[in-house]
Order: C-alpha cells, then sequence, then structure tokens
C-alpha cells in the first residue's frame, strides 16, 4: 500500500516554520507600534501616518489571522485529522491546504456547503478536535 499523502512530519515542520515567521512577524509589529507611540514622532505628517497606521493594522490582523489557522491546523495534525475533510473523510488536496492552510473540507464539500442555504453540510461529522488553547 502506498500513501499519497505527504510525510506528515514534513507538513509538521511546514507549519511550524510557518508559526515561527508569523509570530516575528507580530513581534515586529509590536515593536513597530511601540515606536510609533513613542515621543519623537510629532512632525510626522498626520495623514500620512494614519494611513501608515491603517495599513500596519491591516497588515498585522492579516497575520493574526495566519496565525491562527496554522495553530489550528497544527492541532488537527496533533488530533489526526490535519487534511481529511469533515464531511466526506478523503484527503484533502495538497494544493487546496496550502492555499487554505487549515482547510476542514474538500473542495466538493466546500462547494457543497457554500450552495446549501443553511451553509452546512447536513450529517456533517462533529469534529472530535478540542479547541485550541
Ligand atoms: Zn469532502
Amino acid at each position: 500500500m502506498t500513501a499519497a499523502k505527504p510525510a506528515r512530519t514534513n507538513v509538521r515542520r511546514s507549519l511550524e516554520a510557518r508559526r515561527r515567521q508569523l509570530e516575528a512577524d507580530l513581534t515586529h509589529f509590536e515593536a513597530w507600534s511601540m515606536s510609533r507611540l513613542g515621543f519623537g514622532h510629532a512632525l510626522v505628517d498626520d495623514g500620512a501616518a494614519s494611513f501608515d497606521q491603517a495599513t500596519q493594522l491591516t497588515l498585522r490582523q492579516n497575520t493574526e489571522r495566519l496565525l491562527a489557522q496554522v495553530t489550528n491546523a497544527l492541532a488537527r495534525l496533533d488530533a489526526g485529522a490535519y487534511g481529511v475533510c469533515e464531511g466526506c473523510g478523503q484527503a484533502i488536496d495538497t494544493e487546496r491546504l496550502q492555499a487554505v492552510i487549515d482547510a476542514r473540507l474538500c473542495m466538493g464539500c466546500q462547494r457543497l456547503q457554500e450552495r446549501s442555504p443553511l451553509g452546512r453540510i447536513t450529517g456533517l461529522k462533529t469534529a472530535s478536535i478540542p479547541a485550541p488553547a
């Protein structure tokens, strides 16, 4: 029996690398905010400064969302559920997992879910994965 899935350790390694990178980015945003809050910026043009702040805030929110996804994915990996569709139990495409790190549904089930007026699949297996702390 040949496994078509990528080795789990590789997935973990890349997720952990991703998490470290995102955490480093967040640290960077923290440092940036602190420097902005400090004195010595009184002469900065207000318009430019607020544009800057809005951009940084957006970037930061994106980073936080990605970090949450990666953390979620690692929790699912620990639970042995990573890369397995919650709708049909089939393996989720590697390409889809690269695009949506913590994807819980395969493309087919995702499309069904989007079409369903209830926004959910009936008979969807209850996830037995503990919520991340
Ligand atoms: Zn599925």
